[in-house]
C-alpha cells in the first residue's frame, strides 16, 4: 500500500528505539513511589509544562498514592530540532500555589532555559518550596543550572521523539521514546 504524500511515516522515522512502552512504565512508577514517600504530609501540587510532558504527567499523576492536584503551564522553546531563542509562556497556572509544596514536571532538561522560564514564573507565586521532575535529562551544557530532583531517564544529546515529545507536533502519541531519523528533517 503506498501513503498518501505529505503524511509522514510512523516508527519506521525512528533510527532507534531508546526506551520502550514497558521500560517507561517502570521508570514512572519508580519515580512516583520515591515521590510518594517523600511528600508525605505535604501539600504536593504536579505543575505539567504543556505540550510534552501530557502523558507523563498523567502518568505519574497515578503512580503517586499520595493525594496531591495538578495544574499546567504552557512554555516552549523549540522550533522544530533547533532551540529557539525566545521561550515562550501561552499559559499561566491557575490553582493558588501560594504556601505549597510544588513539583514541575518538565519533559527534558535540555539547555535549562525552557524551565528557568517555568521556575522563575512558579516561585512569583510564592510556594513553600519548589522541585522538578524531568522525564528525560540530557547530557549537554546548561544554560541554566536548576535544582532537579528526579529524572527517569539520562541520554547523551540526540533528538527524540514519542511519549508526549513531538517533532512539528508529530510523533508525541508514540508508546515508545525514540531517536528519529535526521533525514526526517535534515
Ligand atoms: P531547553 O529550554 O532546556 O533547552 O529545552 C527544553 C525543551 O525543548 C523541552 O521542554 C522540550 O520541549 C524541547 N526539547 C529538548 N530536547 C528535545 C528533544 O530531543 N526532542 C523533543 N521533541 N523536544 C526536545
Ligand atoms: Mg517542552
Amino acid at each position: 500500500m503506498t501513503r498518501p504524500a505529505g503524511v509522514p511515516r510512523v516508527h519506521e522515522d525512528l533510527s532507534e528505539v531508546l526506551f520502550d512502552e514497558e521500560e517507561i512504565r517502570a521508570a514512572v512508577e519508580r519515580i512516583g513511589a520515591r515521590i510518594s514517600e517523600d511528600y508525605r504530609d505535604r501539600d504536593l501540587v504536579l505543575v505539567g509544562v504543556l505540550k510534552g510532558s501530557l502523558f507523563f504527567l498523567a502518568d505519574l499523576s497515578r503512580a503517586i498514592s499520595v493525594p496531591h492536584q495538578f495544574d499546567l503551564v504552557g512554555a516552549h522553546s523549540y522550533r522544530g530540532v533547533k532551540p529557539s531563542e525566545q521561550v515562550t509562556v501561552d499559559k499561566d497556572i491557575s490553582l493558588d500555589l501560594r504556601g505549597r509544596d510544588v513539583l514541575i514536571v518538565e519533559d527534558i532538561y535540555d539547555s535549562g532555559k525552557t524551565l528557568k522560564v517555568v521556575y522563575d514564573m512558579v516561585r512569583l507565586y510564592q510556594p513553600a518550596n519548589v522541585e522538578i521532575c524531568a522525564l528525560i535529562s540530557k547530557n549537554v551544557p546548561r544554560e541554566a543550572d536548576l535544582p532537579v530532583k528526579y529524572v527517569a531517564f539520562e541520554i547523551e544529546d540526540v533528538f527524540v521523539v514519542g511519549y508526549g515529545l513531538d517533532y512539528r507536533e508529530r510523533y508525541r502519541h508514540l508508546k515508545c521514546i525514540g531517536a528519529l531519523n535526521p533525514e526526517v528533517y535534515e
